[in-house]
């Protein structure tokens, strides 16, 4: 049987965008690509990139007090314009897109900007009613925001609305104790937005390491943030200009605007999978095995619609690996244990790699290795503020399990240490290397004695004696 193509890429995010390109333009595949939107994705029209520079923008207030800090004694950031802002970012998620484009439009890709949908495990059909073959069709079409089911929800926003908005609001609800409930606090109270987040926990980010969600958690406080934990609105109503926010526990609140961050879901409605026999998973993300491909032969998927480690690089990852596999004859698999991430919160990230400290007391005995101190940067310019670094590692084999920092650029500092890491480091690897003076990151070799042992019960009672 011949085919229109060798592969139909349904969805121009970044795992899509990248396999259609190595598909084609490293492996000589006729390949064709459909975007319904923006061809980029979440990360790049509507999440990391826009979300980042927002950080950015979002912290100059807190860049002139450290300049006066320093003894520049009139250092304001002055009156922060929207429409300034929104321009330049409009114009820079434009140049991005066209990067996108062009890279597709060089590796030969065929690009169609409609909709498309299964309609057999060969056969794609267009928005405008047109049928396409391929003899492998790869499904990327990512996840979508979902709401948490309550009256008036539709009021709210979510978090494509941030980059949309006419201007920034008095004051506002984010709701949800997430990445992007936490980054968009940190931007809208750093944009000068009252800001309260209501979170349903007792501490935000769940799953992350205990102790280090602890301190974003103060820190989104320290920073104007009215963090609400044990707290779930019930329902929401138009009060004029306003909305009227009801809690559980029967408040009522009055906010300019509503943000909902509770959580995305895999956007796999409407694509006519199930009617192909493609099996999804409880939240309606796409099984895939190992290769990326589905229950059905011919069709593989890779990023946020398979549900697996939902994050950019992986989604690239699964997708360069799923092109070389198919087209190149480079079987590839995608490692997705010890992939580092980062929450870009301000002034302190919280990154991360490797097993928690509960993760790791669950698995056996562990040495924790914890140093928390002023950086001397923002403690110069008269700031309290505390980075913490912490250190897990396999109490028998001295394997390093895990590494979190809480501090100024953490992201950038958990890429390099995902290295050694990855390569399964030592603590004694870590001991060896030379620090680099002055910096922060060097506190990550020069922890020397263990600040606690875990999942030991005779050290853990030992330790107890001794505090007591
Ligand atoms: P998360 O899954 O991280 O967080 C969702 C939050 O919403 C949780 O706090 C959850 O609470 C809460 N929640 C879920 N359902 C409800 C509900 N019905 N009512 C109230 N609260 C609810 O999702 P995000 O939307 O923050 O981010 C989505 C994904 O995007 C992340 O998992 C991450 O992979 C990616 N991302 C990565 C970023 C980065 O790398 N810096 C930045 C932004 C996003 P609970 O914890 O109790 O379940």
């Amino acid at each position: 049987m011949t085919f229109d193509f060798d592969l139909f890429v349904i969805g121009g995010g970044s795992g899509g965008v990248r396999a259609a390109r190595i598909a084609a333009g490293e492996h000589g595949a006729r390949v064709a690509i459909a975007e319904e939107s923006r061809m980029g994705g979440t990360c790049v029209i509507r999440g990391c990139v826009p979300k980042k520079l927002m950080i950015f923008a979002s912290q100059a207030e807190a860049a002139a007090a450290e300049a006066r800090g320093y003894g520049w004694k009139e250092a304001t950031a002055g009156q922060f314009n929207w429409d300034a802002f929104k321009t330049r970012l409009d114009s820079e998620l434009d140049r991005l897109e066209g990067a996108y484009t062009s890279g597709l439009v060089g590796a030969d890709v065929t690009i169609i900007r409609q909709r498309a949908r299964l309609v057999d495990s060969h056969t794609v059909e267009l928005a405008d009613g047109q049928r396409l073959t391929a003899k492998h069709i790869l499904i990327a079409v990512g996840g979508r925001p979902q709401l948490p089911g309550i009256p008036g929800e539709e009021l709210g926003m979510i978090s494509d609305d941030l980059f949309l908005m006419d201007r920034v609001p008095g004051r506002i609800l984010v709701v949800g104790g997430g990445f992007i409930a936490c980054e968009f606090a940190t931007i809208l109270a750093g944009l000068g937005a009252k800001t309260t987040l209501s979170y349903r926990g007792d501490a935000v980010l769940r799953g992350f390491d205990d102790e280090m969600r602890g301190h974003v958690t103060q820190q989104l406080r320290n920073i104007g943030v009215d963090v609400q934990l044990g707290s779930m609105p019930s329902a929401l109503a138009k009060a004029g200009e306003e909305i009227a926010v009801t809690f559980a526990d029967g408040q009522v609140q009055r906010y300019d605007a509503v943000m909902w961050a509770t959580g995305r879901q895999p956007y796999t409605k409407g694509l006519g999978l199930e009617e192909v026999g493609v099996k999804l998973g409880r939240k309606g993300q796409i099984v895939v095995d190992e290769w990326s491909q589905t229950s059905v032969p011919s069709i593989f998927a890779v990023g946020d619609v398979t549900d697996r480690v939902n994050l950019t690089p992986v989604a690239i990852r699964e997708g360069h690996s799923f092109a070389d596999t198919v087209f190149g004859a480079r079987p590839r698999k995608v490692d997705h244990t010890l992939v580092a991430s980062a929450v870009y919160t301000r002034p302190h990230e919280l990154a991360t790699i490797g097993l928690t400290e509960e993760e790791a007391a669950a698995r056996g005995p562990a040495d924790v290795f914890v140093s928390s101190f002023r950086p001397m940067r923002s403690l110069f310019a008269g700031s309290e503020a505390r980075a913490v670094m912490k250190l897990i590692v396999d109490a028998t084999t001295d394997k390093v399990l895990g590494c979190h920092i809480f501090g100024p650029e953490a992201g950038e500092m958990i890429q390099m240490v995902a290295i050694p890491i990855g390569m399964g480091a030592t603590k004694a690897d870590f001991d060896n290397a030379m620090a680099v003076h002055p910096t922060l990151a060097e506190e990550l070799v020069t922890m020397r004695k263990p600040t606690r042992r875990i999942g030991d019960s005779t050290a853990a009672q030992e330790v107890q004696a001794v505090t007591a």
